[in-house]
């Protein structure tokens, strides 16, 4: 794997400003990345067009009803499946317990993992 010929100094802590995904950025000449992809920084430039035309602050953002509302129905799925683990898993659960517990908790959450990306 090549090394050294930018010779900048990695920041893994850098978040994307607009997904929030961790990334990691390279120092060098030009403005520091603050998105973790193109697509990420095409979004936040709508979405700060669309701000501007509205006047609302840099802090505010305009998204779709649908968006919101498919959003929401994630969360109130995810939100639903955590009570449902919580209640299988008291007592003495047994390890295939633990086992669907986990994939009932990851069907819930990985539409939410892919929010930002189908969008
Ligand atoms: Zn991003």
């Amino acid at each position: 794997m090549p090394t050294g010929h930018d010779g900048g100094m990695a920041d893994p802590d850098k978040r994307c400003r607009w997904c929030a995904r961790p990334f990691t950025v390279k120092s060098g000449p030009g403005r520091p990345k603050e998105f973790c992809r193109r697509s990420c920084r095409q979004r936040d430039y709508e979405a700060r067009q669309r701000s501007a035309e509205v006047g609302l602050s840099d802090d505010e953002l305009v998204m779709t009803r649908a968006a919101l509302d498919g959003l929401r129905d994630r969360l109130y799925v995810l939100e639903a499946a955590v009570e449902d683990v919580d209640r299988d898993l008291t007592g003495t659960p047994t390890k295939s317990d633990y086992r669907e517990a986990v994939e009932w908790l990851l069907d819930a959450a990985r539409p939410l993992a892919g929010e930002w990306e189908s969008g």
